[in-house]
């Protein structure tokens, strides 16, 4: 009799579990869903809106296809965005997202901010005269692979964000998360030892060397999730705990955050506070362009923000049952909030490109 009591509280226990995650389904984001359904392995909404924005045409924008991945018979295109004057002397800013394919909010972060200043462009006199003398440059999509497969990765395994060939501080570096070369069987793989960086971030490297190294000021955002309860504004080094050269400039910024938008919800700090990594495609730009002749008198800070998803986890603990779930939102109204939330800080970061004579910054 007990076992027959306990097997129906068992069903009406799996009954309950199936009608909460199935009201918790339904609760998902538009974003995240296709058709009334979550997003499934292969499907990418995020670069049918990339392909839907590509067909703007105004001579103050361009779109190209800066790489091309192919991946078990299907070929993947690596899109980029300029806006504004194609000056690259000009005052810039960079956005950038889904070097991680598991992290789709970073691409409709992005995508969010792309979509609305193109709306803008078509009736703000304002905006069209700023871009006329500035430049907002962007990949919003770094890495289309992984986010098809749902996988953190690219298609051979590889951690984009590990795959340069900069070496960090031994001392500082965790055993895997700091990048590996055991196998692409295990999370945060570099790749082999001496092969060319994949297609995605010689892209992406491309990109910023073309679009971005001749500018007066540039400052770049790379948005990721994952880490965290709080939304984290790492700048260099990943690669060492060593304070990186521009560090002054660092701190004429956040002085000017902290006055101009008092309520912001950042923690700021150098990314290796939270851990260091070998392979930092930021660090290898950044070096880089400081070994740039005719670099001297030119900044370029290369930023990463790290949306704390622990903190939609927190709020929503269903989440937790999905892959995706740890490093997106779910809920509409958090989707919504989240590609709010950061509106203001790309365009402090963007008046800070085209004011730095203000804010008395000399190199
Ligand atoms: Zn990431």
């Amino acid at each position: 009799m007990n076992q027959s009591k306990n097997t129906i509280r068992n069903l009406f226990n799996l009954l309950f579990l199936l009608l909460v995650l199935e009201c918790a389904s339904s609760k998902m984001n538009p974003s995240m869903k296709l058709l009334n359904r979550p997003i499934r392995k292969f499907e990418l909404p995020e670069l049918d809106h990339i392909k839907e924005l590509a067909k703007t045409e105004d001579d103050l924008v361009k779109i190209d296809v800066i790489g091309e991945v192919t991946h078990e018979g299907v070929t993947y295109p690596i899109h980029s965005f300029t806006l504004g004057t194609q000056d690259t002397s000009r005052p810039t800013i960079g956005l950038f997202g889904g070097v991680h394919g598991l992290e789709r909010v970073g691409t409709q972060v992005v995508l969010s901010y792309l979509t609305s200043t193109l709306a803008q462009l078509k009736w703000d006199k304002d905006l069209r005269r700023t871009l006329e003398k500035a430049r907002i440059c962007s990949v919003p999509l770094i890495n289309p692979v992984g986010m098809s497969l749902h996988s953190r990765c690219n298609g051979n395994g590889i951690d984009l964000m590990r795959n340069s060939p900069v070496e960090a501080d031994p001392e500082t570096t965790y055993p895997l998360l700091s990048g590996h070369r055991i196998g692409d069987w295990l999370p945060w793989y570099r790749g082999e030892v001496e092969k060319e960086m994949e297609i995605e971030a010689q892209a992406v490297v491309n990109f910023v060397v073309d679009q971005i190294f001749k500018a007066d000021t540039a400052i770049t955002i790379d948005f990721h999730s994952g880490f965290g309860m709080k939304d984290r504004l790492w700048y260099p080094y990943a690669k060492s705990k060593e304070p990186f050269p521009d560090t002054p400039a660092i701190h004429k910024i956040v002085e000017k955050l902290e006055e101009t938008l008092p309520h912001h919800v950042y923690k700021i700090e150098t990314q290796s506070d939270s851990y260091t990594t070998h392979g930092d495609l930021w660090d290898y730009l950044y070096d880089m362009h400081k070994n740039t002749p005719g670099s001297e008198d030119k900044l370029y800070l290369p930023w990463t923000l790290e949306m704390g998803s622990w903190a939609w986890m927190k709020k929503n603990p269903l989440q937790a049952f999905s892959k995706s779930g740890f490093f997106n939102p779910i809920k509409e109204h958090r989707v919504s909030r989240i590609m709010r939330r950061h509106l203001l800080l790309i365009d402090f970061f963007f008046r800070m490109t085209r004011n730095r004579k203000a804010w008395r910054y000399e190199i």
